[in-house]
């Protein structure tokens, strides 16, 4: 997978790219991480790649020319037919969910376009970019700190980027429910012991813990995202009497 980043603030990716998963995905090749410096797609000679809003009122708007100029730079280059999402960081964008992850994750080429300042010249929105992902409703400075969090989690799912494959299947979200408790050693921490089904040996009976688990700490915490999960009658039976004996 190839991974480009349009943004004005390169250096803040040096850390992130290079460290933990990401950086042992970098190094093994499984991922191309670039950045690119959009104000050196600038066309005028201040270099400037933000401007006064048509209409008046406070702020700048980040110009149409230099993004889409960078856009065009990276996509010349490719081989006929690829075609790389093209995804605007926005918090007016579609929020940004695991399900978005997996779907980003099949593909081989995605380039990212941080904003800064007021926001974009509208054309961008309209005719450049595939996608406008949000991680949140609330509102940051740029698109850096969004575009490393969806980066993330969609470079964590690809084949071979961590470790242990069947990690990120039981991750939260992935299954529609949060994910169960985890325990390591020692047994006893204090007066607090490990579950002792846990310790048992008995996978079957460790599976089923496990995944009413979830189903309880999901409808504890986000009962909203049961509503999108196929509960056996079993289980639905075991939540209801769970939900009267707390
Ligand atoms: N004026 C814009 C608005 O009200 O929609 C907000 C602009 S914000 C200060 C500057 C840039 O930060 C945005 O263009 C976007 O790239 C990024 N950004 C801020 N919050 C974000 C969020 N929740 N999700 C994704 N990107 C965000």
């Amino acid at each position: 997978m190839r991974v480009d980043v349009l943004t004005l603030f390169p250096d803040m990716f040096d850390g992130v790219f290079s460290a933990s998963i990401l950086g042992k995905a970098r190094d093994k090749g499984l991922v191309e991480l670039n950045t690119v410096n959009f104000r050196d797609y600038a066309n005028n000679k201040h270099n400037t790649v933000d401007d006064y809003p048509y209409g008046g009122g406070g702020g700048m708007v980040l110009k149409a020319e230099p993004i889409f100029s960078a856009v065009e730079a990276l996509t010349g280059s490719l081989a006929g037919g690829s075609k790389p999402r093209i995804i605007l960081m926005c918090p007016q964008g579609e929020p940004f969910s695991q399900r978005k992850a997996e779907e980003l994750s099949k593909e081989e080429h995605l380039i990212f376009i941080c904003g800064h300042y007021e926001g974009y010249d509208e054309r961008i929105r309209e005719h450049l970019v595939t996608d406008e992902l949000s991680i949140g409703d609330y509102v940051l400075t740029g698109g850096e700190l969004p575009a490393m969090v969806v980066i993330d989690s969609v470079v964590r799912l690809r084949p071979g980027v961590l470790g242990n494959e069947t990690s990120a299947v039981t991750d939260s979200f992935s299954t529609g429910l949060l994910e169960y408790p985890h325990y390591t050693r020692p047994v006893q921490f204090r007066e607090w012991e490990v579950p002792e089904i846990l310790v048992s040996g008995h996978h079957a009976n460790i599976e089923q813990w496990r995944r009413r688990q979830a189903i309880w700490r999901t409808w504890q915490k986000r009962p909203e995202l049961l509503e999108h999960v196929e509960l056996t009658a079993k289980e639905k039976q075991w939540l209801e009497e769970q939900k009267r004996q707390s």
